[in-house]
């Protein structure tokens, strides 16, 4: 089939195109609208069918191929390898739903997760479906005050957590920081579930704090069966940064999610019901969430979930992993590859890696030079796709399940089925045209398994999300892009605040916030930094209060490195930025404002662009001078 004619379709009759594409899944009452658009830009996707999606991802495939992989569990932390095969992850899924039953879970109730990549925190999520509790995974990496922001914001009935991570053989205890962060909210959860991997000592909580595996066997042979929901009933909440110092709960459906993964499986990742497929990433990040656990799992494939860094115990591990388990479809981002590249490539050729189809890569943009090397080394496609945490699933890439249209190099590819995709003039709101830049916009509805909402906050939803453009409401993915003669569009960056390290998306305010509350700054910049390795860095510029403790190298170095602890502390080493530069002052505008990109382009020798506004230019050859003396040094 022309990709071109399967668009069209999906854009002329949506409600056509979704309904055929909405028998992928199992329903157990079919929908009486495929689509309700009344209250824009609110979308309702299969209004009245009733569903789940943990019958979709495990109990159907139960009768069919129900001893076959559905969940391997692989950590080269802790050297353990386990796979549940449906019928097993089902018993646990159901052992994992009594428990939260017993503990007082109901419908619509949030259940949070703050866990490391184990297989307890797949359970955790696949009950939280079953049983229709909303899961607010949180990820691993987040330190005491983002994991309270979301705990405040979801106010979660049960905390499902663990005694501790563990990254490059050292335990990363969570209890301590779960308790601070419990501590610090105002919405305190009634129960907190702990799996203890006997990493790290645990004080429990009386009367609070519950063991998961006294609990687990205490339900073994527990029957849970499904909870149908609505279609638009909420399945999760995920926390997003972006240009306020409050992350955003994102909000997703059940039917339209459901559909949207299964038809992404089918066109984007070709998965097929008893291949495995292998994502790289965390559960605690929207990929982790598409396609680690429901993605693969609603299409009856196997899916991989791996605690470990991709170097250890050497660089060859995950192609290990692709030739003992006969990956088909691999997932991973740019940087990861970048950090493999640096490694003898002995390390991936001596496994056996024909099972592998294609590559997957996203999450940042991908330099020609990484996509070339792995295409060299792999012989397979290296497949680009572009989307963010609030479409839950690729709105650019190629569809080479539709029909196998040519990559092209630093492009994500073209408008995915259901998407329609503009670009605007950012000044006037008009379309661009061929490669003219402009800001990359949906025109409503989104497609199924889009965001829903900000949760518990329709209004920031509207606001945030489609109100760029005075007089249009189209959805912003506050991104700048270009588009070629032939469809294909290049992503140029963030027109927010919003950085992209390493892949993960982090809000330079957040990490504002966090610096300000040392004793000793007065004002804080961060900004997002190009880097070779990691896509960008963050960098912050600090003006103090008391000057003499900057006053000698050592006193600069002392400050920098507390500043750099109470990141870790408060936000986690996620966040950390790469360097604290001091400062005596910040480039402004007269009216106050930060000029964040003005600092950004002088970090990377490039042109400050218009500074007619700032109040002081000095401010930017300080910002310079500095940047020099540590290069001098
Ligand atoms: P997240 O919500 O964490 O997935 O981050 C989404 C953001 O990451 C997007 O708005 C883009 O800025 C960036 N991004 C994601 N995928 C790509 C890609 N394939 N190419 C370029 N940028 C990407």
């Amino acid at each position: 089939m022309k990709y071109a004619d399967f668009y069209q379709r999906s854009i002329v009759t949506p409600e056509q195109f979704w309904q055929d594409e909405s028998a992928l899944i199992t329903w157990d009452t079919p929908c009486m609208q495929v689509l309700d658009y009344s209250h824009p830009p609110f979308a309702r996707w299969f209004v009245g069918g009733r569903t789940n999606l943990c019958h979709n991802a495990v109990d159907r495939w139960c009768a069919t191929q129900g001893d076959k992989a559905a969940l391997i569990a692989i950590s080269t932390e802790t050297n353990t390898e386990r796979t549940y095969s449906f019928n097993e992850l089902q018993a646990e899924v159901e052992r994992c739903a009594a428990v939260m039953l017993a503990l007082g879970v109901g419908r619509g109730d949030r259940v949070l997760i703050y866990m490391p990549m184990i297989a307890e925190a797949a359970f955790a999520m696949l009950a939280c479906a079953r049983i229709g509790a909303i899961h607010s995974v949180v990820f691993g990496g987040f330190a005491a005050n983002s994991l309270a922001s979301r705990i405040d914001d979801a106010r979660p009935v049960l905390i499902v957590s663990a005694d501790a991570g563990s990254r490059n053989g050292k335990a990363i205890p969570y209890k301590h920081l779960l308790d601070e962060a419990i501590a610090l909210s105002s919405a305190r959860p009634a129960k907190v579930l702990l799996v203890d991997r006997g990493l790290a000592a645990m004080e429990l909580v009386a009367g609070r704090d519950e063991d998961y595996a006294s609990l687990r066997a205490a339900h073994l042979d527990a029957r849970v069966p499904v909870t149908w929901l609505e279609s638009n009933e909420p399945s999760y909440i995920l926390y997003t940064s972006g240009t306020t110092g409050k992350p955003k709960g994102v909000q997703r459906d059940v039917g339209g999610y459901a559909v949207a993964l299964a038809s992404s499986m089918k066109y984007n990742f070709c998965g097929k019901a008893g291949e495995t497929f292998f994502a790289t990433s965390d559960i605690g990040w929207v990929v982790g969430h598409s396609y680690i656990v429901y993605g693969p799992l609603i299409a009856g494939m196997a899916t991989i979930m791996y605690e470990g860094v991709p170097v250890c115990p050497d660089p060859g591990i995950w192609w290990s992993i692709v030739e003992k388990y006969k990956v088909t479809r691999m997932f991973s981002a740019p940087t990861a590859i970048r950090v493999l590249r640096k490694h003898p490539p002995e390390f991936m050729r001596k496994y056996d890696l024909s099972s592998l189809r294609a590559l997957y890569l996203a999450g940042e943009p991908l330099d020609e030079t990484t996509s070339e090397w792995i295409a060299g080394e792999l012989g397979v496609p290296i497949i680009d796709n572009y989307w963010q945490t609030e479409t839950g699933w690729p709105i650019l890439s190629i569809a080479k399940g539709v029909e196998d249209l040519p990559t092209r190099f630093g492009s994500p590819g073209v408008a995915m089925y259901g998407y329609q995709v503009k670009l605007l003039n950012e000044s006037t709101g008009e379309e661009c045209g061929a490669n003219e830049k402009g800001v990359v916009v949906i025109e409503g509805p989104l497609p199924p398994g889009c965001m829903q909402t900000v949760y518990g906050d329709d209004r920031r939803f509207v606001d945030t999300y489609w109100s760029t453009f005075s007089g249009r409401q189209v959805y912003s993915t506050f991104d700048w892009g270009v588009r070629d003669a032939d469809g294909y569009y290049f992503i140029l960056g963030r027109t927010d605040d919003v950085i992209n390290v390493a892949g993960h998306r982090l809000g330079t305010r957040e990490i504002e916030e966090s610096i300000s509350s040392h004793a000793n700054v007065s004002e804080v910049a961060v900004v997002g930094v190009e880097d070779k390795l990691k896509g960008q860095v963050a960098v912050a510029f600090v003006i103090v209060r008391h000057g003499e403790q900057i006053a000698a190298e050592a006193g600069r170095a002392a400050l920098e490195r507390e500043i750099l602890g109470v990141v870790d502390h408060q936000l986690g080493a996620v966040a950390r930025p790469a360097r604290v530069y001091f400062v005596p002052q910040l480039p402004k505008t007269r009216s106050g404002k930060l000029l964040r990109r003005s600092i950004q382009a002088v970090c990377e020798g490039r042109n400050p662009g218009d500074l007619t506004a700032i109040e002081d230019p000095a401010s930017l050859q300080q910002i310079q001078h500095v940047l020099q003396d540590c290069v001098s040094k």
